[in-house]
């Protein structure tokens, strides 16, 4: 099955593409529900040859495309989530939802996904083994793709005659505003990392703000646990095994004559393997427990854990390399040299089977990479454009996959 066409045939496919994204664009949901976003991808998948699993603890919907010849699954996945934030685009096509905004790009996501899901329901009589299309919801911190993968999503029947065709590869890709539109970038390894969250709480003694030594001042205990944390950070940590670890709020106190009873830290921490991952959580329990206790004071620390490590398995992301330098030219795919301190659900899916993700550029074409607005601005835009090569990319690492690369 030759790929060399599938450039051109995407281009034939972009109107419908970008009528798609447009419509989602307009009507943002946010989580793991989104009836209105479901309904849309589905009216678009209409007609095609799919068995559709439409999930019941999301809004999840796991579509399988069945070829004409034995073989394995393998898994393409975008997600269809939106922002909590307004949109300042300017667009004409802007969110008609107050407080929500398609700023990560996942619209462009579902809309090359289901062009994708045409192209290959075209290419069934070829196709040697099954294309399971992942529209997953809730991949802003709410754990969509882990909900489906709990709902069974890679737990797929046998083919009819009772051959087992199990899910053997995953791809997904993310569109970015700092990336040059018609280039994408990977790596092999870790692409991008665990974020965890933390919450501190120093627990002191309240009183009067003149008589410190009759109280327990929580607030100066806080201030020097944040000092030190950083301190641990660049004394503890491989520096080639990075980490970091980042204090969004401090809370105490409510007017200028009154110490309070307890002070509030709460944070990120991201790390790139599971090895520092571990260690930082440890340093972090440790320096503040200490500090606490040398001041007489009392802490409590929560890691809640949020998504792991988004590691691309090696070979694969070789391979779709590979594959994107015949679709776009090698110059046009960057190997990155070091992760990016972002995290993706998608890290659920690699956990379980071997895959890898892509940066996919979508700078404006009148916009500078370096300073357009970023993905989660609100402000942010695309090149829908570049949708062309998504829908080439997703296409053409399913068909060769499933191993015919005549
Ligand atoms: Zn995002
Ligand atoms: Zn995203």
């Amino acid at each position: 099955m030759p790929i060399s066409t599938l450039r051109a045939e995407a281009h034939d496919s972009l109107g419908d593409a970008i009528a798609l994204r447009r419509q989602l664009h307009q009507w943002p949901e946010i989580g793991n529900h989104l009836p209105i976003t479901r309904e849309a991808v589905l009216a678009s998948l209409e007609g095609l040859p799919l068995d559709l699993n439409l999930h019941t603890s999301t809004s999840g919907i796991g579509a399988m495309l069945t070829g004409a010849k034995p073989g394995p699954t393998i898994l393409l996945r975008g997600d269809m989530d939106a922002l909590a934030m307004p949109e300042d685009t300017g667009l004409d096509f802007s969110s008609r939802v107050d407080g929500c905004m398609h700023a990560c790009g996942h619209d462009t996501h579902t809309a090359m996904l289901v062009g994708a899901a045409k192209m290959l329901a075209s290419r069934r009589s070829e196709l040697a083994g099954r294309v399971l299309f992942m529209f997953q919801p809730g991949e802003e911190g709410h754990a969509g793709a882990r909900y489906m993968l709990q709902e069974g999503l890679l737990d797929v029947a046998p083919l009819a005659d009772g051959t087992p065709s199990p899910v053997t590869g995953a791809f997904a890709l993310h569109i970015s505003s700092s990336l040059p539109a018609g280039m994408v970038s990977t790596r092999a390894g870790a692409l991008m990392a665990s974020s965890d969250r933390l919450l501190i709480t120093v627990h002191g003694r309240g009183g009067h703000a003149s008589e410190p030594y009759r109280a327990l001042d929580p607030i100066p205990i806080a201030c020097e646990i944040v000092q030190a944390m950083q301190m641990m950070v660049t004394r503890r940590i491989d520096v080639f095994d990075p980490t970091i670890v980042t204090v969004g709020r401090i809370t105490a106190g409510t007017t200028n004559n009154v110490i309070p009873e307890s002070a509030e830290i709460e944070g990120t921490i991201r790390a790139v393997s599971e090895r520092t991952r571990t260690k930082v959580h440890a340093g972090i329990t440790r320096v503040a427990e200490g500090i606490a206790a040398a001041h007489d004071a009392a802490v409590t620390v929560e890691i809640m854990l949020g998504y792991p490590v988004t590691k691309n398995n090696s070979g694969f992301a070789h391979f779709a390399s590979g594959v994107a330098g015949e679709i776009m030219g090698a110059e046009k795919v960057f190997q990155m040299p070091h992760p990016v301190m972002g995290a993706e659900d998608f890290s659920y899916v690699l956990e379980a089977v071997p895959g890898s993700m892509m940066f996919l550029g979508g700078t404006p074409a009148d916009r500078n990479p370096a300073t357009a607005p970023p993905n989660h601005s609100n402000r942010v835009t695309f090149d829908e454009n570049a949708m062309v090569s998504g829908m080439a990319l997703y296409t053409a690492v399913a068909m060769r996959h499933l191993g015919d690369d005549s």
